[in-house]
């Protein structure tokens, strides 16, 4: 197994918060990784940092064995693209480019556009794919793989349910043909067999499709159960790593987060 994703003593502040302090991950190819910790942990923030949503103050992130962010590095090169060489080399790679590389986000609360239709929204997840017929060829695998949003696919978004919404962004993020899935929060705001529902088609795209899988999840035991390997984060910090399995039996993790 080969490491796919490293992020490197990474920190990011909003202003005078430390959202993010130190924080070190590693993803191996072929895993579904996730990191666990209550509301306001940094959760979002380490994904946002990822896709270079949010600028990094300390360390270095890899994916795919080339540097995409580095504390330190211009950003001017990535504000203002058209002056390449002329600004000077910059590690920090600009969302769309780091998307390019295989990086799909499904963002917190799914963010699908409630006005357009299913078909519509698959559509903008292929904004990056140029080939009209392979964007209707995946267009096709992601109504026989989530069969409700064939059936609705001429449907306004506003009109599915909480569990059919993140059916659609996932789909939608697996419209480019990822390498890597960050999925924030999957399971927000569902009933507890949709949740169900949704890991096991995860699972499926990790098993059947081989992508690599970062997941961020308040709900501890459907993230530690689905996982391979764990991470419990606190107030911006990484307190605790292991196999998800060790980390179920974790006399803290079972007092803090399952509540046991
Ligand atoms: P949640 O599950 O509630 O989304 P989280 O673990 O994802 O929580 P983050 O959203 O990453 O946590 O937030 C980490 C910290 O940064 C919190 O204290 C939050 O209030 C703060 N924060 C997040 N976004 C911003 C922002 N745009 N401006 C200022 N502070 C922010």
């Amino acid at each position: 197994m080969s490491e796919l994703l490293t992020i490197d003593s990474i920190s990011v502040s909003y202003g005078s918060i430390k959202a993010l302090r130190d924080v070190s991950v590693r993803v191996e190819q072929g895993d579904i990784v996730c990191l666990i910790g209550a509301n306001g942990a940094g959760k979002s923030t380490l994904l946002k940092a990822i896709v270079g949503l949010e600028p990094i103050t300390t360390g270095s992130i890899t994916y795919q064995g080339h540097c995409i962010a580095e504390a330190g590095s211009s950003d001017a090169k990535k504000m203002f693209p058209f002056f390449g060489k002329r600004l000077g080399s910059s590690n920090n790679l600009r969302t769309d480019e780091i998307a390019g590389r295989g990086v799909a986000l499904v963002p917190e609360g799914r963010r699908v556009f409630a006005d357009m239709t299913v078909e519509e929204n698959l559509d903008m997840g292929a904004f990056l794919v140029r080939d009209e017929q392979k964007i209707a060829q995946k267009k096709e695998e992601m109504y026989d793989f989530f069969p409700i949003l064939g059936a609705r696919r001429k449907q306004k978004t506003r009109s599915l349910s909480g569990g059919e919404q993140q059916m659609m962004a996932i789909a939608r993020a697996l419209m480019s043909s990822p390498r890597l899935l960050l999925l924030d929060e999957p399971g927000l705001g569902l009933a507890p067999l949709i949740i169900q529902d949704i890991f096991e088609k995860i699972a499926i795209i990790n098993r059947e499709e081989g992508v690599t899988v970062f997941l961020v999840e308040q709900n501890a035991l459907m993230a530690l159960k689905a996982s391979k390997q764990g991470y419990v984060m606190e107030n911006g910090r990484i307190v605790l790593d292991d196999l998800s399995a060790n980390l179920l039996q974790n006399d803290k993790v079972k007092a803090a987060y399952l509540g046991e």
